[in-house]
């Protein structure tokens, strides 16, 4: 027998390692501790479980203890508890809860990879059996019992991060009146704020009662016995049953107790080699800090993509492969009812807190041929350097090709792309899976136009400032969407007139020139500029403002509701276009 790898956790970073290491060394001795009855189960399939779109809990087990053993030779030892770890000796006690003995267990490498715990603040009432955390197998069959036995008819959820999201989904899949109670001003924070007013809108659309910007306080029981949650703006609900998914906290304790290196966010400090301050001793998953790729500054980022990517890493760098891990983006996807909210690299949000110089465009590019049935339109978000158009981030709302679109810009950041690279890359195309100039064609050559001085461009939050210079205000759209909706102080020019009404056009004044996304404008700004005229286009159009400014515009329509209004801007210019669309997107 070789070395003893002993592996802390055995279910996504863990069970990866693990199974890596017996693919590269065979004589090694693994032995896997897991404190839980479980390893390598699906935890990102638990929300779909408590659903009923996966019918049996034996689904989102990737393999059993038994089988694991079985095929890979790793001695798995579930329901043993590390607990503490003796650096000197190289030596791990063990708890085994079954018997309730403890044990000393030599290595010679140690990997952990004990994940991240749900946050459970210490609020009043919050010990009653009707609140939930989700995390295991074992939570997700409670929620689930618990719905059987006692058929809830209303729910709390409080968080509106990726879990919050995704059970909220899940209850009112199950028929449940769902309160998203959130703290901050939006869910999903790894976007900015006007890209998750689409959220917002699809949520109440789906009948959602969304409390943004509150915190829960307190939790009661109420005069009818059912669940009492009081916010911090004053407000209550009553409940059947509530969930608490309010974050997660590394659990970096047995780590910290062995004298092991933590960053500033409390997750265990890792090399590039994924090995913490000993060099014998690695750590991996949601327990970890890492290395933002753009920013360079440590985040947590408690993503299974990637645990399941460092576990394969630290294995291969134990058996003496090079590797380097420096850097993660964050690229992440997740479905809200119809919608697909995807981003990767850095928000505006963070660039701007920390004092990066950026610029931004915003596109609606279709999800496949217009003129193809189901095409349906998305909301891209791009983020770029100002000097080399580097790309720093994209976020993306949809309800259809949005996946795609996100993993091409995932690579393309991860690949030091610019925005030009973006417009430059050949992609796949056929009417019912994209458009000849993909999204992501789209998105890089608007972004360039941006950089290379072909287009000016002004965004929604600076509208107001152009005025106050005393620009003039120009819509484009037809005078039955103008009298729908629009700017304050605009003046209505559809764009078929323009070049007929150029002379009630002030010469001497910067004109910002809107539409519904920013096509139709940018075709009038090339043409003023062509006539002398400083014209600038509103990126992303009527949509982003309204997206930005709901309040302004009486909210944003849906995207359902928008699709028809977008396809016919998009590609429609003859009226046999405009009757093919009308027919598809009915
Ligand atoms: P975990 O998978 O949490 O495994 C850690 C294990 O270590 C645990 O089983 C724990 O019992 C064990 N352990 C801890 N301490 C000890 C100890 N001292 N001794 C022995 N054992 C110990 N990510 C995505 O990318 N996409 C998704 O769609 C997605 N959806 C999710 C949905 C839910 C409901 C949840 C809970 C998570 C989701 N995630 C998703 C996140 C993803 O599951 C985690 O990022 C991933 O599981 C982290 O892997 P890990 O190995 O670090 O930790």
């Amino acid at each position: 027998m070789g070395r003893t790898i002993v592996v802390v956790g055995g279910v996504a970073g863990g069970a990866s390692c693990a199974a890596r290491l017996r693919r590269l060394d065979e004589s090694a001795r693994i032995v896997v501790l897991e404190r839980g009855e479980h390893v390598a189960f699906a935890s990102c399939g638990l929300p779909y479980f408590i659903s009923g779109e996966i019918e049996e809990g034996h689904k989102l087990m990737v393999t059993t203890p038994e089988r694991f053993t079985r095929r890979f030779g790793i001695d798995v030892r579930i329901r043993h508890e590390a607990i503490t770890i003796d650096r000197q000796r190289k030596s791990v006690q063990v708890v085994d809860h079954q018997s309730g003995q403890t044990y000393a267990l030599s290595y010679d490498k140690l990997v952990l990879s004990p994940g991240a715990a749900p946050l459970r603040p210490g609020l009043p009432g919050a010990g009653d059996e009707r609140i939930f955390t989700l995390r295991t197998i074992d939570d997700a069959e409670r929620i689930r019992a618990y719905i059987e036995s006692n058929d809830p008819h209303t729910a709390v959820v409080v968080g509106g991060g990726f879990i919050g999201l995704e059970m909220t989904e899940s209850l009112a899949h199950l028929g449940l009146h769902v309160t998203l109670i959130e703290l901050t001003d939006q869910v999903m924070t790894s976007l900015d704020l006007e890209m998750a007013e689409w959220i917002h809108q699809h949520l109440r659309m789906n009948g959602i009662e969304l409390m943004l910007g509150q915190g829960v306080e307190q939790f009661a029981v109420s005069g009818d016995g059912s669940l009492l949650v009081s916010t911090s703006y004053g407000n209550r609900v009553n409940c059947d049953l509530a969930i608490l998914a309010m974050g997660v906290k590394p659990e970096a304790e047995l780590a910290r107790q062995a004298g092991l290196r933590l960053g500033p966010l409390g997750g265990i400090r890792v090399n590039e080699h994924l090995q913490t301050n000993d060099p014998d001793i690695y750590a991996i998953g949601d327990a970890i800090e890492v290395q933002d790729g753009i920013l360079g500054v440590p985040r947590r980022i408690p993503l299974a993509n990637l645990a399941n990517r460092q576990g394969r890493l630290a294995a291969d760098h134990i058996c003496g492969k090079e590797i380097s891990y420096a850097n993660a983006y964050g690229t992440s996807v997740i479905r809200v009812f119809d919608l697909t909210v995807a981003s990767t690299g850095v928000n505006e949000k963070h660039l701007a807190a920390e004092g990066v110089p950026y610029r931004k465009s915003y596109t609606h590019p279709a999800s496949h041929a217009g003129y193809y049935p189901g095409a349906v339109p998305m909301v891209m978000k791009l983020l770029f350097a100002p000097d080399t158009g580097r790309i720093f981030g994209g976020q993306i709302v949809g309800i259809d090709g949005v996946d795609k679109r996100i993993d091409v810009l995932a690579t393309a950041i991860q690949m030091g792309a610019t925005v030009s690279d973006l417009a430059r890359l050949e992609l796949a195309y056929a009417p019912p899976f994209g458009t000849a100039k993909d999204a992501i064609n789209i998105a890089g050559y608007v972004a360039s136009n941006v950089l290379e001085g072909d287009l000016e461009i002004a965004h929604a939050e600076e509208v107001e400032c152009w005025l106050a210079k005393g620009a003039f205000l120009l819509d484009v759209r037809t005078v039955g969407e103008f009298h729908r909706g629009h700017l304050d102080g605009a003046v209505n020019i559809p764009i078929d007139e323009i070049r007929s009404r150029l002379t009630e056009l002030p010469v001497n004044k910067t004109l910002v020139v809107y539409c519904l996304t920013g096509i139709r404008s940018y075709f009038v700004c090339r043409l003023l500029r062509q006539h002398g005229y400083r014209a600038l286009n509103l990126s992303g159009g009527y949509m982003i403002y309204c997206a930005m400014y709901p309040n302004r515009c009486d909210g944003i329509p849906g995207l359902h509701r928008w699709k028809r209004a977008l396809a016919l801007e998009t590609f429609c210019s003859t009226p046999e276009e405009r009757s093919v669309v009308r027919r598809n997107t009915k």
